[in-house]
């Protein structure tokens, strides 16, 4: 190991920042968040460390550094932006055996400031020993998204209860009731900042350990289109954590990648035409893994309260008392649209926009077409494949003219995208020539014609398999 890495406890103590640009500024910033007490050194000093030394625990002298300043300090940082300054100090508190870091440059000096991810009292440093400043923050932001903002809290209700663990539970039992504990819905709680749910449930935690079955959770989990880059954080961190996963046909191959590779999988795929499992029986299964005490992700394309029953499959939870949480994401219409260049709304072409299902009801789609009709409107369709003739038809028929831009989007977001431009009256006819497959979904509007100016997501098609076929067999209907 090139450097030691070590957490001080800066707090009442005298620490010297030579410097007044912008990264002094972040220097004593950060040295007064850790509670010391800053003597600034500097000629000039910006307007925001102006404002910073201002406040307490800070000193300042508006002149060039002399020797004598580093003087009964703890701590040394040289910020100035002269080099031979910088070297000049560290020289000098070296030689008092005092820790000395100059910025922007780990030669000079004896220790670096590391990248810090900051979830007090939870604190992760990061250095590449000043090989590359720019690596080590990217590893920064990559933990940061990691790292749940609460993170900090959970240490905190965590050290509360150190000590009624340890009165409740022998040495032998501590170290898996915590690990339980901290990968469970307690922490989940406390992520979704439930802290006084999170509390009752250690408590009972607690009480019926080891031998009492405490209940699990599901989280609907919202996947997006198919682009794992559009996942949320949170729907990321649930998948790793989940000890079992009930997933559909429309989530695509590439995010169940990245789900918990230990996790059960349980697939409920529906096709239009055969319901692989009936809602209501997915419905209980939900129910019967929550009640094992299990993280159940309950995995749907999109965002699971737009034509995903998501509603209906957390009525069942909430009538039986099993808890959830509800992580949108970003629905095919959005996505799709996005992907495809096509601006659902825009000033000269369309004021609003409706999200319609064509699913097609004993042969009829049951919608409001006058309604759907209207000008100055973007109308999207999904799962209007099979309709596709209908929607055609009623459109013009209730006074959409014919002649209105319309696209198919096909496996949208992923790399296999096909997007096909056509009109509302040539709709049907753009589904035979095209072979489009599901997923597609239909937009109608003016605003279809800003595609061939603003498309920009070249997907490379054919490359791999459909993202949606899985291990299961495709059939060409659908979803
Ligand atoms: N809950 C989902 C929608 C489920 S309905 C959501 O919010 O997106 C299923 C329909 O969504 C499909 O028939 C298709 O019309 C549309 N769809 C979902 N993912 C799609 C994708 N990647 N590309 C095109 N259409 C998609």
């Amino acid at each position: 190991m090139d450097r030691f890495p070590v957490f001080l406890d800066l707090h009442n103590r005298q620490c010297l920042v030579v410097g007044g640009g912008k990264v002094a500024e972040r220097k004593v910033d950060s040295l007064l968040k850790a509670g010391a007490v800053v003597t600034l050194i500097a000629p000039d000093i910006t307007t925001e460390m102006g404002i910073i030394t201002s406040g307490q625990n800070v000193q300042y002298h508006a002149r060039p550094f002399v020797d004598s300043d580093i003087d009964g300090q703890f701590l040394v940082i040289a910020a100035t932006n002269n080099p031979s300054v910088n070297a000049h100090i560290a020289s000098l508190a070296d030689a008092r055996n005092m820790p000395v870091n100059v910025v922007d440059d780990a030669s000079v000096g004896n220790f670096i400031i590391p990248s810090v991810v900051d979830r007090s009292p939870v604190t992760i440093a990061i250095s590449t020993g000043g090989a590359s400043p720019v690596l080590a923050r990217q590893l920064r932001m990559k933990l940061e998204t990691m790292i749940p903002p609460q993170c900090g809290e959970l240490a905190g209700i965590t050290e509360e209860y150190r000590d009624i663990v340890k009165k409740h539970l022998p040495e032998a039992q501590r170290k898996t009731f915590w690990e339980q504990a901290l990968k469970g819905p307690f922490a989940e709680l406390v992520y979704a900042g439930h802290v006084e749910d999170a509390r009752r449930l250690l408590d009972e935690m607690l009480a019926s350990y080891p031998n009492g079955q405490t209940m699990g959770e599901v989280y609907l989990v919202g996947a997006g289109p198919g682009d794992p880059d559009l996942l949320t954080f949170k729907a990321l961190r649930l998948m790793q954590q989940a000890d079992v996963m009930v997933y559909d046909r429309l989530v695509s191959k590439s995010i169940l990648d990245m789900a918990n590779q230990r996790a059960e999988r349980i697939y409920v795929g529906k096709e239009k035409a055969s319901h692989a499992v009936p809602q209501d029986q997915i419905n209980d299964l939900l129910v019967k893994l929550a009640k094992q005490g299990k993280r159940v992700l309950r995995l749907k394309g999109g965002d699971p309260f737009i034509f995903g029953r998501g509603g209906e499959e957390i009525e069942t939870l909430a009538e039986n008392g099993v808890p959830f949480q509800v992580v949108p994401g970003i629905t095919a219409a959005s996505g799709c649209s996005s992907y495809a260049g096509i601006p659902l709304t825009h000033r000269d072409y369309a004021q609003s926009c409706t999200f319609a299902t064509g699913h097609l009801k004993d042969g009829s789609i049951d919608l409001n077409w006058a309604q759907l009709s209207q000008p100055n409107q973007t109308v999207v369709f999904y799962m209007g494949l099979t309709g596709i003739e209908v929607i055609s038809q009623q459109l013009q028929a209730f006074g959409r003219s014919g002649d209105t831009p319309a696209a198919l989007v096909e496996q949208g977001t992923t790399r296999n995208q096909r997007v096909h431009i056509g009109t509302i009256a040539t709709l049907p006819q753009l589904v035979k020539d095209s072979g489009v497959r599901a997923p597609t979904l239909t937009i109608v509007g003016e605003v279809v014609q800003l595609h061939s100016k603003l498309h920009w997501y070249e997907p490379q098609r054919h490359v791999i398999a459909s993202e949606f076929s899985l291990d299961h067999p495709v059939a060409p209907v659908e979803v």
